[in-house]
C-alpha cells in the first residue's frame, strides 16, 4: 500500500528554522553574540514574578491576559483593548499569517528581512514574495512596487533584523497609504526599546485602519528563554487574531514575569543606554580593524567583510577564541557576521579578536 498521507502543499517547502549557535566544541565559557540576547538578563523585579508564580502552577492562566494587556497599555499608552499578547512575537506573526494568508495570497517582506516572514507565510499556503532592498536599507518604492491585489501581508522589521538599519516615520506613513486595500503593513519592532524616543510605529497603529504592530520581551526585556511578545493595532484585526489564538497561549509565570518587566522601564532604560555605548564603541573598533558596517539603530552590528571566504574564516577564528557571531548567509548576506552587542568585556573580546583576525590575514 502506497503512503498517501501528505501535508497541505507548501509545508514542505520550508526550509527549518536554526537559531544562532549556542556553543563551540571543546569550549566550555564561550561567549554567545548569535541571538541579540540581552548581555544584562531581565529585570529583578521580572525574576522575582517568575520565582513568585510557582506557587499558582496549579491553576490555569488568565485566557484574556487582561493584566499584562493593562499593563502594556499604561506603559506605553494605548488601549488595552486593541492589544494582543502570545508566545514571542513569532505567534504574533504566525497568527497573522494564518488568519489573513492563505492559497493563491502573497505576503510581501524585505530582501534581508527575518526568516520568521517566509516561514509562516508558507505554512499558510500563502506565497511568500522577498522585495529587494536599497543598501541594506528597507525601499519603500520596491515594496509598493511589488504589491499587487493578492498582496495581504506586508512585513517590516524597524529596526531591521539582521542588518540594523531603519527608515523613518514618513516614510513608514508612505508605504502604509500606498498600500492596496486589501493589505496589512506589519511593522515588526522587536528591536524598537533601542531607539530612543521611537514608539515602534504605535501611532501609526493607532491613526491607521491598516498598520498592525508586533512587540517582543525576548530583546531589551531580556526574557527570550520565556517567549513573550504582543501585537497591537486596529480592534478589527485584534479580534480576528483573538479568535484563532489559543485560549491558555501564554502560561502564569510568562503573563507575570512580562507584566514585571514591562513596569521596570529604569531596567529598559539603562539597558538602552548601555547598548548605545557600546554599540558606538565595538562599531569604531571594528572599523579600526577595517571591517565596516553600516549605522546600527538596533543591538547587534552587521560587520561587513571582503568576501564570503573571509566572513567564514573570521567566524573560525572568533569560534576558536570562544566567540559565538551569527552567520547570515541564509539572509542573502554570505559577506558579513552579525554580532550582537553584548557587555563591555564580551565586545572589547570580540573587537579584539577580529583585530587579531584581520592582523593575521593582511
Ligand atoms: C528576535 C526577533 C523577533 C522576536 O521574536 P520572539 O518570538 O518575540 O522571540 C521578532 N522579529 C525580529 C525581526 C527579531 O529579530
Amino acid at each position: 500500500m502506497t503512503n498517501q498521507i501528505r501535508p497541505q502543499p507548501g509545508i514542505m517547502d520550508i526550509a527549518l528554522y536554526e537559531g544562532g549557535a549556542a556553543h563551540v566544541a571543546g569550549v566550555s565559557d564561550a561567549i554567545k553574540l548569535s541571538s541579540n540576547e540581552n548581555p544584562f538578563g531581565p529585570s529583578d523585579k521580572a525574576r522575582e514574578a517568575y520565582a513568585r508564580a510557582v506557587h499558582k502552577l496549579h491553576r490555569y492562566p488568565s485566557t484574556d491576559h487582561a493584566a499584562l494587556r493593562r499593563a502594556i497599555g499604561e506603559i506605553h499608552g494605548l488601549d488595552p483593548a486593541q492589544i494582543i499578547c502570545g508566545v514571542g512575537s513569532d505567534e504574533i506573526i504566525g497568527l497573522l499569517c494564518n488568519a489573513y494568508a492563505g492559497r493563491g495570497d502573497e505576503v510581501l517582506f524585505t530582501e534581508h528581512g527575518f526568516l520568521m516572514y517566509r516561514i509562516y507565510a508558507q505554512a499558510a499556503g500563502a506565497t511568500p514574495v522577498s522585495v529587494a532592498e536599497r543598501d541594506r536599507t528597507t525601499d519603500v518604492d520596491a515594496l509598493l512596487a511589488a504589491c499587487s491585489k493578492r498582496t495581504k501581508l506586508v512585513f517590516i522589521a524597524n529596526p531591521n533584523n539582521p542588518t540594523g538599519t531603519m527608515i523613518g516615520l514618513p516614510e513608514i506613513r508612505r508605504l502604509a497609504d500606498g498600500l492596496p486595500p486589501q493589505a496589512i503593513l506589519v511593522l515588526d519592532g522587536a528591536y524598537a526599546e533601542y531607539v530612543e524616543g521611537y514608539d515602534g510605529g504605535a501611532k501609526l497603529a493607532t491613526e491607521r485602519g491598516n498598520v498592525f504592530m508586533t512587540r517582543t520581551f525576548s530583546k531589551i526585556y531580556g526574557l527570550g528563554g520565556l517567549r513573550i511578545g504582543w501585537g497591537y493595532g486596529p480592534k478589527p484585526i485584534v479580534d480576528v487574531l483573538n479568535r484563532v489564538r489559543g485560549p491558555f497561549n501564554l502560561s502564569t509565570s510568562q503573563l507575570e514575569t512580562a507584566e514585571a518587566a514591562v513596569r521596570d522601564q529604569e531596567h529598559v532604560q539603562r539597558c538602552r543606554e548601555e547598548n548605545a555605548r557600546m554599540r558606538a564603541w565595538l562599531a569604531e573598533a571594528l572599523a579600526e580593524h577595517g571591517v565596516p558596517s553600516d549605522t546600527s539603530t538596533a543591538n547587534f552590528i552587521l560587520a561587513r567583510f571582503a568576501d564570503e571566504a573571509e566572513a567564514q574564516a573570521c567566524d573560525a577564528y572568533l569560534q576558536s577564541q570562544g566567540l559565538i557571531v551569527r552567520r547570515v548567509a541564509g539572509y542573502g548576506l554570505p559577506q558579513c557576521l552579525r554580532i550582537t552587542v553584548g557587555d563591555e568585556a564580551s565586545c572589547r573580546r570580540v573587537a579584539h579578536a577580529v583585530g587579531q583576525f584581520k592582523g593575521q590575514t593582511r
